[in-house]
Order: structure tokens, then C-alpha cells, then sequence
């Protein structure tokens, strides 16, 4: 599989990144650290192939990293400073594409892991695109809508060195949605004084977003879990399905695998959820959320925790959340047959080896939830050509992208006998690499 044999000298020394940089989180820091663990992955992965040193250093590590501190002038008049970051981690396969979150829990690590991830997802699935991350240190609820306004449209001018549709694409990602998307498509455009839709992608569809954006990742997600169902040879219309997160992604893997005769167990929400062994219908607890409620108050159910919606015995279990949700300490207790990761890093390296043990299919998040970028992807497509498709297209053309990813992962996975985890990282980290020594080393 692909180039090992190049003639580009190595560049072992003097990098600017090597692997004992003291300021790049080393697997000391635990699994709690998301970059720390980005990076555990990406070394057991790229052990398997046979890349220069140099070439191995420069993927390790992110491309350009911009922090930023801006003020905002709240509602009371006061002025509010804001710490936000965009971090690129390559940039061989084309422009950068990924998320912003508006999350306090936003660090500059987190947000390393999450575009190195966005690398490897957006090589996976074949897009020709870089990944990136953006980030604001910022809970979205305890803003008013003007001042979620203020904030975005600053954080946008503040990123605009780096953002454009032919060198960083936005999109949304935790925190975020397709209005801070419009606010972000406005800001640039007034500041070059003509409209630029092709500069993010989960706009809403009146200023060139596309169909079937918002639930494409949740979509992308169900076409990865019927996959394994298939393989597993497992019957969709018996199966039990469990959902950590029940936001944008979990909610849609919830309805779609629902209406394909699934029987949805129990959602949660970061508060906690609910359980029924009867089954819930995913419609009723979004009505319950629309008219104010929450997940956990769910009537008819047995109100669950996180941890113990984790260690549910069911078919399938999505986790939809957040990072570092299955650890070292309850990878053991996950009885589930099949681990879906809607999330982005889900999984700890150490909770990896645990399910290694255990048998449960992971479906890895670079594939699991790759179907967000994918049609991210055809957004952009579609703004360039000024030319739109009708939702059928765009969700038979998810369809398929996801198929053949699954299925070159599987392939992968079975020439280098490795857990799928690893098959995707693999593919994609050879495919960037590859890039890389056909375009050579500048200058
Ligand atoms: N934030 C999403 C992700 O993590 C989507 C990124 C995009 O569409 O660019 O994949």
C-alpha cells in the first residue's frame, strides 16, 4: 500500500516538532488529555508503516496553531474578554476543514486533537482537505443571542488571517450551528465586500447551505452501524440500541435507527438520561425536549446515569457526547456487541486495548461520524459551482461515501490484522503521507 520507497531525504533532525518536544503532551499526562491521546493513536498506528522519520514528525505534529484573546461588549455594557483558538494540522491534501466549538471546556490541547483527527477523517474519506479545529472558551447558553452574535462575528474577524473557502472551511461543531455559521459567512463577506458561502460549511440552506447537512453526521453514523450489523451478521429488526448524547447527532442516529425497526433503549443527555427495555420512541423525547423538558425527565422510563447507560446490555451503543467517555475505567463494563463513535474521541488508547480484549466491534470515529464533513464536502462543492442538488442525492451520495470507507477500512484491517481503530488511522495517515512525498519537500 502506497509510497514507502521515496527518495526524499529524511529529516530526522532539527525538527521543529520532534517527538520529545517538551511542550507537546507526552502519554504521561494521562487519558483525560484528548491531544495526548490523538497523538498515543496516531504512534501505534504509524508504527505499521514503513515512513521516514521525517515524514513521521511533520504528520505528529499540528501545522499552524493561532490563539487568540478578543473582548466582547455584553448586553450590560460590560467588556468581556474571550479566549479562542484555530489550529491547522496539515494542510498537504488541500485547504483545512473542520468544526468550531463554544465549549468552557475548550483548551488549545483539545483543540490539537480534534483537527489531527479531522486529518485523518477527511483522508479516510477521501476529501481533499486538511484538517482543522477552532474553539472558544465560552458556554453558548449563558450568552443572549445578540451577544452569541458579537462573540462569533469578533472570533471571526480574529481567525479571518487564517480562514478563507480555498484555505480553512468552518463548519460547526459542539456548542455551534448553522446560524453562528451565517453570522461567521456574513462577517467575511462584508470584510471583502461581496457574499462568500464557500467559506463555511452547515449554513443555513436559504444562504447556500446544503440539504441534508444537519443530520448528515447522525445519517453517516446509521450507514456505519447497519455496515457492522451486516457483517456481525446481526438482524437490524431485533436489535437493541443504547445512545449516549442525545444532541444533533444522537437524536438523528436515534430516529433513523428507529424507523428501520430498531428498538432504542435509552438516551442520555449530559444530565443524565432515561432507560426502557420496551423501547422509547426517539420522537416522543424530542417533543419533550421542544416543549422544555429534558432527557432525564422523560416520563415513562427509569431515569439512567451516563455511566450506566454505558454498561447496558444491548446491541449497539452510540456514544454521541463528548471525549473520554470509555476509559480504563469501565471499558470493561461495556457489554455492548457493537461501539458506534458519533463523538470524536470517545475511546481512550488504554480503553482501546480493554475492548480489544472484549470482542465489541468499534466503529472508530474518523469513520463512524465522518458523514458531517462528507457533506460539509458537498456543501463546499455545491457553493463553488453555484449549483445545487436535491436531498436525495445528497444522502445517496453520503450513502455510498460511507459504504466504501467502511469497507476499505475492513480491508485494511484484515491485511494488517489490526483492530479497525488502527485500519482507519492507517489508511488515512498513509494516505497523507503519500501526498506528501509525491508533492515533495519545499524548497
Ligand atoms: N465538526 C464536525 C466534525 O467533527 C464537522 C466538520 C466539518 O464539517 O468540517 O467532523
Amino acid at each position: 500500500m502506497g509510497h514507502t520507497d521515496d527518495k526524499t531525504p529524511d529529516v530526522s533532525t532539527g525538527s521543529p516538532c520532534s517527538i520529545t518536544r517538551p511542550d507537546l503532551p507526552q502519554r504521561a499526562q494521562g487519558e483525560e488529555n484528548a491531544y495526548s491521546n490523538a497523538l498515543a493513536q496516531f504512534d501505534k498506528a504509524v508504527s505499521h508503516l514503513n515512513l521516514k522519520k521525517g515524514i513521521v514528525e511533520t504528520l505528529r505534529c499540528p501545522k499552524r496553531e493561532l490563539s487568540v484573546s478578543f473582548p466582547v461588549l455584553m448586553d450590560t455594557q460590560e467588556i468581556k474578554v474571550f479566549k479562542g483558538y484555530r489550529v491547522h494540522h496539515s494542510v498537504v491534501k488541500g485547504p483545512t476543514k473542520g468544526g468550531i466549538r463554544y465549549s468552557k471546556a475548550v483548551t488549545l490541547d483539545e483543540v490539537r486533537a480534534l483537527a489531527m483527527w479531522m486529518t485523518w477523517k477527511c483522508a479516510l474519506m477521501n476529501l481533499p482537505y486538511g484538517g482543522a479545529k477552532g474553539g472558544v472558551v465560552v458556554d453558548p447558553k449563558e450568552l443572549s443571542f445578540r451577544e452569541l452574535e458579537r462573540l462569533t462575528r469578533r472570533y471571526a474577524t480574529e481567525i479571518s488571517v487564517l480562514m478563507g473557502p480555498e484555505s480553512d472551511i468552518p463548519a460547526p461543531d459542539m456548542g455551534t450551528n448553522s446560524q453562528v455559521m451565517a453570522w461567521i459567512m456574513d462577517t467575511y463577506s462584508m470584510h471583502k465586500g461581496f457574499s462568500i458561502p464557500a467559506v463555511v460549511t452547515g449554513k443555513p440552506v436559504e444562504i447556500g447551505g446544503s440539504l441534508g447537512r444537519t443530520e448528515a453526521t447522525g445519517r453517516g453514523t446509521t450507514v456505519t452501524v447497519l455496515e457492522a450489523m451486516k457483517r456481525l451478521g446481526m438482524d437490524p429488526s431485533n436489535a437493541t440500541v443504547a445512545v449516549q448524547g442525545f444532541g444533533n447527532v444522537g437524536s438523528v442516529v436515534a430516529k433513523t435507527l428507529h424507523e428501520i425497526g430498531m428498538k432504542i433503549v435509552a438516551v442520555t443527555c449530559s444530565r443524565g438520561g432515561v432507560h426502557n427495555g420496551k423501547g422509547l420512541d426517539p420522537h416522543d423525547v424530542l417533543r419533550h425536549l421542544e416543549g422544555g423538558g429534558c432527557v432525564y425527565n422523560f416520563q415513562g422510563a427509569e431515569a439512567i446515569t451516563n455511566e450506566d447507560l454505558l454498561q447496558l446490555d444491548c446491541d449497539v451503543l452510540v456514544a454521541a457526547a463528548l471525549e473520554n467517555q470509555i476509559t480504563s475505567k469501565n471499558a470493561d463494563k461495556v457489554r455492548a456487541k457493537i461501539l458506534a463513535e458519533g463523538a470524536n474521541g470517545p475511546t481512550t488508547p488504554e480503553a482501546d486495548e480493554i475492548l480489544k480484549t472484549t470482542g465489541i466491534f468499534v466503529i472508530p470515529d474518523i469513520l463512524c461520524n465522518a458523514g458531517g464533513v462528507t457533506v460539509s464536502y458537498l456543501e463546499w462543492v455545491q457553493d463553488l459551482q453555484s449549483f445545487f442538488w436535491p436531498v436525495d442525492e445528497i444522502n445517496r451520495k453520503l450513502q455510498t461515501l460511507m459504504a466504501r470507507a467502511f469497507e476499505s477500512v475492513m480491508e485494511c484491517g484484515a491485511h494488517y490484522k489490526v483492530s479497525n481503530r488502527e485500519a482507519a488511522q492507517i489508511l488515512a495517515i498513509q494516505r497523507v503521507a503519500d501526498a506528501m512525498v509525491i508533492r515533495g519537500i519545499y524548497p
